[in-house]
């Protein structure tokens, strides 16, 4: 079906997450030895449509639908171990036996993270992300306090046991003396259900870096799958609008111990137009009849939270950073079929920040707000020849190839998949 002759390939979202990434992992994915998560937890969704069953999956990787490749979820992932379990049990009875293992070193979720995201959103006034609240900040955030469980830790209870007597007191303390709320769960009760995760868990747990090491030095491809967007990185986004981890290609090395050096082809999934959930600076946002339509055919809803999604016009002085923070060799762009029927459609090429025509993301949050976009206008295309799959990228309308050439010239990065459906075989390669 496709070429590979890259052994390495790493998939990362180019805006805020919903891109599309789940179907080109899973189009990527046949022919790939491992599919391996490097960064955020169950606060990701992917919808992967495979011979017409839909598979929605947060926290395993959405290649383990192919049955094939062995999934991995990283040390850079933190994990739920309860939803880890669920999820497998989903996948099961879809009729599929996961292939998966488990950093040992990927960071645990426990129950007070879920308590205390809940309340830390409340403290966060204007300046909240939108947090999914699943825990995930306040479980990086004791990574880096070093109070944080890792998944080894599950399998040796009595280091279990005092690593929680630290990491449960201060989050008590924390919650209830902080900031107001109150934490009912005892740490006994923790400690059993977590040690019987650990039990269900723990053939899947293991040193996944070694692995890969390992299976790159015997000449096996690898898949890397990001989560989110490069606008919801917590160093390049639109901090403190971000997600809580690196979405950045470059986490790749730290978030599962393959050197950078290793990776060959970077590719950032495009939506053709945006949307994002949460709050922040949106310049390209819309908002009525185009925005309902976007939403509507395009289905813009969140996959974790159900959430309708801002949309707007696609914003490439984004894409412009994705490519150059990332290093992308190419782009798959997704979900052009979305925009089909629309007369004319707009392309954000700057922003125009108090009279003067900014080209880059700025870091000020000041800047973003006063953000006018700069829009150009190109035609549309009607609906697409009902043999275009088998036609080919030249068989495409005109005006939707002005609309691939106008970004590839714009963010200087060749578009090198199309898609147009949610389905593996709706896709286009040039
Ligand atoms: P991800 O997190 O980046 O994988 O994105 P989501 O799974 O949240 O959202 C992508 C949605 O769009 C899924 O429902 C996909 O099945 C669907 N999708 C992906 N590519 C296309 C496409 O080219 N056209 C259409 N119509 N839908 C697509």
């Amino acid at each position: 079906m496709t070429e590979h002759p890259s052994k390495i390939t790493a998939i990362v979202g180019a805006q805020w997450g919903d891109e599309g990434k789940g179907k080109i992992t899973d189009f990527f994915a046949g022919e790939a030895d491992y599919v391996v998560r490097f960064h955020g937890g169950n606060n990701a969704g992917h919808t992967v449509v495979v011979d017409n069953k839909t598979y929605k999956l947060h926290l395993i990787p959405s290649g383990v639908v192919y049955g094939e490749p062995m999934s991995i979820i990283g040390n850079g992932v933190v994990v739920d171990p309860k939803v880890l379990l669920d999820e497998i049990a989903y996948i099961k009875e879809k009729g599929i036996e996961p292939k998966l293992m488990v950093s040992d070193r990927a960071h645990v979720i426990m129950p007070y993270h879920i308590v205390l995201d809940g309340v830390l959103s409340g403290h966060q006034g204007k300046l909240a992300a939108g947090s999914t609240r699943r825990g995930i900040a306040p479980v990086y955030a004791d990574k880096m306090y070093r109070n944080g469980i890792r998944m080894i830790d599950l399998l040796e209870p009595e280091i279990f046991s005092e690593k929680l007597e630290k990491g449960y007191g201060f989050a008590k303390g924390l919650i209830e003396k902080s900031l107001g709320g109150t934490l009912k769960i005892t740490q006994n009760e923790i400690f059993d259900s977590y040690c019987s995760y650990g039990q269900k868990l723990k053939d899947y747990i293991t040193d996944t870096a070694l692995e890969l090491y390992n299976a790159h030095k015997t000449g096996k491809a690898i898949l890397f799958e990001g989560a989110q967007g490069i606008s919801l990185d917590v160093d390049h986004g639109i901090y403190p609008y971000t997600t809580s981890s690196n979405t950045a290609a470059g986490h790749i090395s730290t978030g599962t111990g393959v050197s950078f050096r290793d990776i060959d082809r970077i590719i950032g999934v495009v939506k053709a137009y945006l949307s994002r959930v949460g709050e922040g600076p949106l310049p390209s946002e819309i908002n009525g009849g185009n925005a309902h339509m976007l939403r509507e055919k395009g289905n813009e809803y969140g996959t974790t939270t159900g959430r309708p999604r801002r949309v707007g016009w696609l914003d490439l002085v984004q894409i412009r950073q994705a490519v150059r923070v990332n290093g992308l060799t190419e782009i798959a762009l997704t979900k052009l079929d979305i925009l089909n029927g629309f007369k004319e459609l707009s392309i954000c090429v700057a922003y125009e920040i108090d009279g003067q025509k900014i080209m880059e993301m700025p870091a000020s949050l000041n800047q973003f707000r006063k953000s006018i976009p700069v829009y150009e206008t190109l035609p549309g295309w009607g609906d697409l020849p009902s043999d275009i799959l088998d036609s080919g990228y030249d068989a495409l309308p005109s005006t939707m190839r002005e609309y691939i050439a106008f970004i590839e010239r714009a963010v200087e990065c060749p578009v090198k998949i199309i898609s147009i459906g949610p389905q593996r075989h709706e896709t286009i390669l040039r």
